[in-house]
C-alpha cells in the first residue's frame, strides 16, 4: 500500500513515499481504507523524535483519520466493510486499574495511532474496534477527519478536568491550532466568557466567528494584563495553555485566586520559569489533561454530529505533499486542521 513513512527522525526531508505492506486485521481489529487524515502539532513532535519514543521503523504518523471499512476480523460483527467511519486515535489495553475505571488517557498501557501506534498517513490502517466510531452520511471525510483529537482533547481539558462552568472567564492561548478553534467553540457552547489570545488579526476575527467573546492580539498587547483589565482585576477563572514555556508565568499571573491552569501541550517548550508563590497564595490549581476516555469522545463527537461544533479545515493536500503540510504547520501559518487526503 502506498504510505507517507519516517525511516528516522528529523526534518520533513524525512517523510518519505514508499510501499509498505498492507496490514491485516486481528479477530478484534478493523482495516480502515483511509480516505482523509488530519495533521496534529503531535506529527511534528514524532517526526523530530521525542524523549523515550522508541518507534519501529518505517513509521506511518497520523492520528485522526476518516474512511470505509475495507475489512473486519474474525470477531467484529458490529461494523461492516464498506462503513464509513472515524476513530478514537487513543489505544489502552482494557485490563488496568484505570481502564477499568472508565478513566482510558490513564491506561498504564495508554498509547496514541500515530505516535507509539501505525497511522493513518498510509491506505490502510488498523485499529481494534472499539475505536470505530460510524460517520453520518451528510458529514464527509474531510471534515471529521478534522475533529477527534482536537475535539476530544479540548472538551476532557475544558469540560472533565478544568470542570468549566457557565459564566467562567476562559482564556485559550493561541487561537488558530486545531484544539484552540475546538475549545473556543466548546467553551462558549458551555456558557463561558471566552478570551482568545494571537499574534495575528486574521486569526482573531476567526476566533471570533468561532464564538470568542474578547480577542487578544500578544504581539500588540501583553495578554495577561489585558485579561487582568477586562475583569475588572479579578483575573481568569481557567486559562487553557499548551504554549508552554513562553506564557507558563503569564498564565498564572492572569488567572484569578482559586483560578485553574489546564495544561495540554508545551508547543515551545517543557521548562517554563515557574513561580511557586503565585501557585500558594492564589491558591491556584495546575491540571495536566492528555486525550480522553472513550465516553468524553462521544459525547463531544455527537455534538459534532449534531452540528454544534464545527471542525475548522485549514488547508486540504493530497498525501504526497506531507512535507509542506508538516512545513506549514511548524510555522504556525494554520487557522484549525491541516488535512491530507490518501
Ligand atoms: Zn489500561
Amino acid at each position: 500500500m502506498k504510505a507517507v513513512a519516517i525511516f528516522e527522525h528529523g526534518g520533513t526531508d524525512k517523510l518519505q513515499l514508499v510501499d509498505l505492506p498492507k496490514p491485516e486485521p486481528g479477530a478484534d481489529d478493523v482495516i480502515i481504507r483511509v480516505k482523509a487524515v488530519a495533521l496534529n502539532r503531535l506529527d511534528v513532535w514524532v517526526r523530530e523524535g521525542l524523549p523515550g519514543l522508541k518507534l519501529q521503523m518505517p513509521f506511518t504518523l497520523g492520528s485522526d483519520v476518516a474512511g470505509v471499512i475495507d475489512s473486519v476480523g474474525a470477531n467484529v460483527t458490529q461494523y461492516q466493510v464498506g462503513q464509513r467511519v472515524t476513530i478514537n486515535p487513543g489505544w489502552w489495553d482494557t485490563t488496568c486499574e484505570f481502564c477499568l475505571r472508565g478513566d482510558h488517557p490513564l491506561c498504564v498501557n495508554f498509547k496514541i495511532f500515530g505516535e507509539h501506534l501505525p497511522g493513518g498517513y498510509a491506505e490502510f490502517m488498523r485499529v481494534p474496534q472499539r475505536n470505530i466510531l460510524p460517520i453520518p452520511d451528510e458529514f464527509d471525510f474531510v471534515e471529521i477527519c478534522a475533529a477527534p483529537l482536537a475535539f476530544l482533547t479540548a472538551w476532557r481539558a475544558l469540560i472533565t478536568r478544568g470542570r468549566l462552568q457557565a459564566g467562567d472567564d476562559v482564556v485559550i492561548l493561541g487561537a488558530g491550532s486545531g484544539v484552540s478553534t475546538a475549545a473556543i467553540q466548546i467553551a462558549k457552547y458551555a456558557g463561558a466568557r471566552v478570551f482568545a489570545t494571537s499574534h495575528s488579526d486574521e486569526k482573531l476575527t476567526r476566533a471570533r466567528e468561532l464564538g470568542a467573546d474578547i480577542l487578544i492580539n500578544y504581539a500588540t498587547s501583553e495578554w495577561e494584563k489585558e485579561v487582568f483589565r477586562i475583569t475588572n482585576k479579578r483575573g481568569a477563572d481557567m486559562v487553557i495553555d499548551a504554549v508552554g514555556e513562553a506564557t507558563w508565568l503569564k498564565s498564572l499571573r492572569a488567572l484569578r485566586k482559586g483560578g485553574r491552569l489546564v495544561t495540554y501541550g508545551a508547543t515551545t517548550g517543557p521548562n517554563p520559569t515557574e513561580e511557586i508563590r503565585l501557585i500558594f497564595w492564589k491558591q491556584l490549581e495546575i491540571i495536566g489533561t492528555t486525550m480522553a476516555n472513550q465516553g468524553e469522545f462521544m459525547d463531544v463527537m455527537k455534538l459534532v454530529f449534531q452540528r454544534q461544533f464545527k471542525p475548522v479545515v485549514d488547508v486540504v493536500l493530497p498525501l504526497e505533499r506531507a512535507a509542506e503540510a508538516h512545513e506549514r504547520l511548524a510555522k504556525n501559518e494554520q487557522f484549525g486542521k491541516i488535512v491530507l487526503t490518501v
